[in-house]
């Protein structure tokens, strides 16, 4: 049979040559030098609950006097990693960047993690050193840490930003690892996605081909968390295009509304449950001036067609990009660009600039024609490198030719859109973040009271999907739902905590003892499994 390979129909974007030795930061800055932002007093990064702002020639003065302070107080080894737990904030994207220029891997994680969840990420990072703010320092295990921490709201650190210095002279080559972000990939247990400077740079690379031509720059609020793939790279690279980021320290409606209006905001990067949320609360947008508002952009889960029509019909005049991509990618593999692959709908774009695709039918292996529904594998520079010390989860998922499976069933049309129609893989999406299903059963297998149980995706208007366990009572017990609800609560993240339960017989397994998770997540759907 005849391969079918879809390449990207956007322009090339150039890449530096790959050998040459190059930071994700250099080439940040070397983006950020060809607009004309770079050294002007023209903001590049807004807090919109204090009002701090920070210039592009801040960022970059900034960016370097934190490097030249760290390196010298701490003298890294290039390849040791920070964990940063924070919130989103001005400083953020200085504080990545400043690591990026010294070859220190930076590894954020979720401020909302358990105990548990945060010694899972640092066993998989083995950081020297770690990032917080005196609201999460509690929570860092700091004793196993060889640089101790640095709180990000202390004097300590406003005076390593405001000591002027050099980037100090350190060789960062582009296959250099430069961040360890968490994701649980197709199957199992959270992993360390590791990439690599390339990979980041090539994304950004990507960004720049696409961008387009502005009067003013581009101001974006990013509500997106900066630890997730999609916060983590939205914000450093509006900043390299020589756009205006404004940050969020956690998402409120109103005050979004108000820095829409304060900073004439162009472009909002939304999760879709944030856009559900606007849409059902849009007496909270009464009386706010939104008219600078021009593109929405939705991201990290599925965007129901209902939604985006709605969002159409409530701003005609707005343009919704939608983008598709996952932390193994850098964050990048399509999205729509411009008003005509905007009014397609379910459609995630075209793939990005040095993206090539096969959607392959998952029983046979045959990648398939247009408009055929398969599993998508991905290929490019941006694919990381693999998950940290996992050989074999890396083998599952990135084969010998450098094909990339996402887990996702997609197809394309006749005019290369992408569509993506559902998740393969065990992946529950709440809000936009990561619940591993593995991750729960262990937490639930370990209740006496539990015999067997399994977690699935169960569709919810407002989350997106809301993780529902299936759960076999040992024989004689007679625990009650509000009982494992609550010692699964204890142990994880809020955004992980099972919210719907139903209990059944027997968890259907194959012949060969493997969990049946297309019955399971039949059976959840239909709402069978209750009795
Ligand atoms: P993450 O690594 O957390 O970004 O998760 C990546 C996964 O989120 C993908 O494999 C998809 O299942 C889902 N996803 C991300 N963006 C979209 C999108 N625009 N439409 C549908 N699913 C998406």
């Amino acid at each position: 049979t005849e391969t079918k390979t879809y390449h990207s129909l956007r322009p090339r974007a150039p890449l530096p040559p790959a050998t040459a030795p190059l930071s994700l930061t250099h080439y940040v800055f070397s983006l950020l030098h060809r607009t004309t932002a770079a050294s002007s007093a023209h903001p590049a990064l807004i807090d919109a609950t204090t009002r701090h702002r920070i210039s592009a020639a801040e960022l970059e003065s900034y960016t370097k006097n934190l490097a030249s302070s760290l390196h010298e107080k701490f003298k890294f080894s290039k390849g040791d990693t920070a964990f940063i737990l924070s919130s989103n904030s001005v400083h953020i994207p200085v504080l990545y960047l400043s690591l990026f220029s010294l070859g220190v891997i930076a590894s954020p994680s979720n401020p909302s993690n358990s105990n548990t969840e945060i010694s899972r990420q640092i066993q998989l990072c083995r950081p020297a050193i770690a990032f917080a703010t005196s609201e999460t320092a509690h929570k860092v295990p700091s004793n196993s840490l060889l640089h101790g921490m640095v709180l990000l709201d202390s004097s300590e650190f406003n005076s390593m930003i405001s000591q002027e210095g050099e980037f100090p002279r350190v060789e960062v080559l582009q296959s250099d690892t430069a961040a360890i972000l968490c994701s649980s990939g197709t199957t199992g247990r959270v992993k360390g996605v590791v990439l690599t400077h390339r990979n980041i740079i090539s994304g950004f690379a990507a960004a720049y081909a696409l961008r387009r031509a502005r009067a003013s720059p581009a101001v974006a609020l990013c509500t997106v968390p900066y630890f997730h793939t999609y916060g983590f790279i939205y914000s450093v690279r509006a900043v390299a295009l020589g756009g205006v980021v404004i940050s969020m320290e956690r998402f409120d409606l109103r005050l979004m509304m108000r820095a829409i209006e304060e900073y004439r905001v162009t472009h909002v990067a939304l999760a879709p449950p944030v856009i559900v949320s606007m849409l059902n609360n849009s007496g909270v947008m009464e009386g706010y001036d939104l008219s600078s508002l021009e593109v929405v952009i939705s991201g990290g889960s599925q965007l129901p067609v209902a939604v985006a029509e709605r969002l159409k019909r409530e701003f005609p005049k707005l343009e919704l990009t939608q983008a598709y991509g996952l932390t193994e990618t850098s964050g990048g593999v399509s999205r729509t660009l411009g008003s005509e692959e905007c009014q397609v709908l379910g459609s995630t774009g075209r793939l990005d600039p040095n993206c090539e695709a096969k959607v392959v039918d998952p029983e046979t292996g045959i990648a398939l024609p247009p408009s055929k529904q398969g599993e998508l594998w991905v290929r490019g520079p941006f694919i990381m490198k693999g998950y940290v010390d996992d050989e074999e989860a890396t083998s599952a998922s990135v084969d010998s030719e450098g094909w990339f499976r996402t887990g996702d069933l997609c197809y394309f049309d006749n005019q290369g859109l992408l569509f993506v129609v559902d998740r393969i893989k065990d992946l529950i999406k709440y809000k936009g973040y990561q619940v591993a299903p593995a991750e729960l059963e262990d937490v639930l297998q370990s209740h006496p009271d539990i015999a067997e149980a399994a977690v699935v995706p169960s569709p919810d208007e407002e989350a997106g999907e809301i993780p529902m366990a299936l759960v076999v009572r040992r024989s004689g017990s007679n625990i009650a739902e509000s009982e494992i609800k609550d010692f699964v609560a204890k142990q994880v993240a809020p955004y992980k905590r099972i919210r719907r339960i139903s209990f059944i017989n027997e968890i259907p397994k194959n012949a060969t003892g493997k969990v049946m998770r297309r019955e399971l997540r039949r059976l959840a759907f239909s709402g069978v499994a209750s009795k």
